[in-house]
C-alpha cells in the first residue's frame, strides 16, 4: 500500500465522495479527492439544496395571500425579486462549499481542483498531466441531466442553469414529469409563471403511489398548471424575438420563453478512462459494483448516482460511509436499501416510503389499505381549497405497516418519522395505539380507518 501517492484515491467531491474522503482519512488512510467544479458536487451546488431554498422562497407566494385570513394586512402589489432570492440563494451554497471544503481540510484530504481520468487499476491523470496513484480508486462522479434529441435541443436549459436565470420567464415549458419537473413546476409558477408540463407518457412521477400523484395533478391544474400528455419532442424553434416554440406529438406548438428538461439524469462515466481497468458499465453508462460498491476492477469501487442505483443523496453518503468503514476502518458494512423514503418537493410536497398499493398487492397477496382525505385547518382558514391525502398499506396477514404515502403541508417532513416505524417493521394496531397529537396533520396517521 505504501508504494502508492495515497491510500484512497477519490474522483468527485460530492457527497458520496466527501463522506468517503473524510471517513476514510479520520480512520487513518491517505487520501486525496479531485473535483472538477465545485466541492459539494450536485446536492450542495445544483440540486437539492438550491432547490429547496427556492421551493421556500416561491411558497411565500401563498403564505403571503393566505395571511391577510389570518389577520395580516399584505399590501396587494407585494413584488418579488428574483435576483434577491437568487442571489442569497447562491451565498448560502457558496457558505455550504466552503463548510465542506473546511472538513476534508481539517481531515487532511488532499484536494485537487482537477478533473480526474482513470489511466489504470491504481492510477489517475490530472488535467496538469501529472498522474497520481492510489491503493483503491473511488468513483464518486454524479450524474447529469439527459436531454432528449431533438432539433432545437440548444435552446432549452437544464437543473444546472436554472439557478442562475436572469428572469423569471413568463412561459416556461417544462419536459419530463418527474421529480425535477414537478418541483421546479410548482417553483416557476408560485413565482408567476405559466408552466407547461409535457410528457412523453400519461403519467407523472412514475412509481409513486397512484392515488397521491393524481392528488398532486389535480390540484397543480386546479392552480393552473397545463399538461400535455403522449408528446414527444419533434423540433424546438428559436424567434427573431427569443421566444421558443415547441413542436410535439399529438399536440398543436406552444410558445414560450424558456424550456427546461427534466427528463432524467445519466451517469458521467464519458471519457472518465474507466475502460482502461476493466471497470464494466451498464447499458445506462453506471458503474456496474457489487454489494460491497466494489467495481469489476478489484481495486476501484464506485458509490452515489454514477451507479445508478438510487439517486439519492443520503443513499450516496450511506454508500460512502460504508465503503470506508469496510476498507479503512475493519467495520465491515453494506447499505440496506430497505424502506428509503423519498419526498418529492412540489407545492404541495409528497413524500412516501416503502410499497405502494399496486407493488404490495403483487407481492403480498393480501393487503389493507386504510386513507385520510382531509383539508388542513390551515387550509380551512385560509379559504384554500386544497386537500391532504394520507394512504397507509398494511400486510393484510400479518397487520404490519409496509408502505405510508402522503400529500399535503410538511409531508416531508412527517414521513421521516414514520419511516421509523415502517423500517422497524411496526403494525397498524401499534400505530393505533399511539395517542395523537392534536391538532396535528401528522395525527392522521394513528387516526386512520
Ligand atoms: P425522473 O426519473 O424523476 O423523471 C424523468 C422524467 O422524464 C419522467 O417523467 C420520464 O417519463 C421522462 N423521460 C425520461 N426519459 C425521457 C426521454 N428520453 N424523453 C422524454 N422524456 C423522458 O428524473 P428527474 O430528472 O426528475 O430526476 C433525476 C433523479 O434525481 C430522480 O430520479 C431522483 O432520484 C433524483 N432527484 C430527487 C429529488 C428529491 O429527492 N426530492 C429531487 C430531484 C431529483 P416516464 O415516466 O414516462 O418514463
Amino acid at each position: 500500500m505504501t508504494d502508492f501517492d495515497y491510500d484512497l484515491f477519490v474522483i468527485g467531491a460530492g457527497s458520496g465522495g466527501t463522506r468517503a474522503s473524510r471517513v476514510a482519512a479520520a480512520h487513518g488512510a491517505r487520501v486525496a479527492v479531485a473535483e472538477e467544479y465545485r466541492v459539494g458536487g450536485t446536492c450542495v451546488i445544483r440540486g437539492c439544496v438550491p432547490k429547496k431554498l427556492l421551493v421556500y422562497g416561491a411558497h411565500f407566494a401563498e403564505d403571503l395571500k393566505d395571511a391577510r385570513r389570518f389577520g395580516w394586512d399584505v399590501p396587494g402589489d407585494c413584488a418579488f425579486s428574483w435576483p434577491v432570492l437568487r442571489d442569497n440563494v447562491k451565498a448560502e451554497v457558496a457558505r455550504i462549499e466552503g463548510a465542506y471544503t473546511d472538513t476534508l481540510e481539517s481531515n487532511h484530504v488532499d484536494i485537487y481542483h482537477s478533473r480526474a481520468v482513470v489511466t489504470g487499476p491504481n492510477s489517475v491523470r490530472l488535467d496538469d498531466g501529472t498522474e497520481k496513484t492510489a491503493g483503491k480508486i473511488l468513483v464518486a462522479v454524479g450524474a447529469h441531466p439527459a436531454i432528449p434529441i431533438c432539433e432545437g435541443r440548444e435552446f432549452g436549459i437544464t437543473s444546472n442553469e436554472v439557478f442562475d436565470l436572469e428572469a423569471i420567464p413568463k412561459r416556461i415549458l417544462i419536459a419530463g414529469a418527474g421529480y425535477i419537473a414537478n418541483e421546479f413546476a410548482g417553483i416557476f409558477h408560485q413565482l408567476g409563471a405559466h408552466v407547461i408540463l409535457m410528457n412523453r407518457t400519461k403519467d407523472i412521477l412514475r412509481g409513486y403511489e397512484l392515488a397521491i400523484r393524481d392528488r398532486l395533478l389535480q390540484i397543480s391544474m386546479m392552480k393552473g398548471l397545463e399538461f400535455k400528455f403522449d408528446a414527444n419532442f419533434e423540433k424546438i424553434t428559436k424567434g427573431d424575438d427569443g421566444c421558443l416554440t415547441v413542436h410535439m406529438s399529438g399536440h398543436e406548438p406552444v410558445t414560450v420563453d424558456l424550456v427546461l428538461f427534466a427528463t432524467g439524469r445519466v451517469p458521467n462515466t464519458k471519457d472518465l478512462g474507466l475502460e482502461s481497468a476493466g471497470v464494466e458499465l451498464d447499458d445506462k453508462g453506471g458503474v456496474i459494483v457489487d454489494e460491497d460498491n466494489r467495481s469489476t476492477c478489484p481495486s476501484i469501487f464506485a458509490v452515489g448516482d454514477v451507479t445508478n442505483r438510487i439517486q439519492l443523496t443520503p443513499v450516496a453518503i450511506r454508500e460512502g460511509q460504508a465503503f470506508s468503514d469496510t476498507f479503512f476502518g475493519n467495520k465491515p458494512t453494506r447499505v440496506d436499501y430497505g424502506c428509503i423514503p423519498s419526498a418529492v418537493f412540489s407545492h404541495p410536497p409528497m413524500a412516501g416510503v416503502g410499497m405502494t398499493e399496486a407493488e404490495a398487492r403483487q407481492k403480498l397477496g393480501s393487503v389493507k389499505v386504510y386513507s385520510s382525505d382531509f383539508r388542513p385547518m390551515k387550509n380551512v382558514l385560509a379559504n384554500r381549497d386544497e386537500r391532504a391525502l394520507y394512504k397507509m398499506v398494511c400486510d393484510g396477514e400479518t397487520d404490519r405497516v409496509v408502505g405510508i404515502h402522503l400529500i399535503g403541508p410538511d409531508s416531508p417532513e412527517i414521513i421521516q418519522g414514520a419511516a421509523v416505524a415502517v423500517k422497524a417493521g411496526l403494525t397498524k394496531a401499534q400505530f393505533d395505539q399511539t395517542v395523537a397529537l392534536h391538532p396535528t396533520m401528522a395525527e392522521e396517521l394513528v387516526l386512520l380507518k
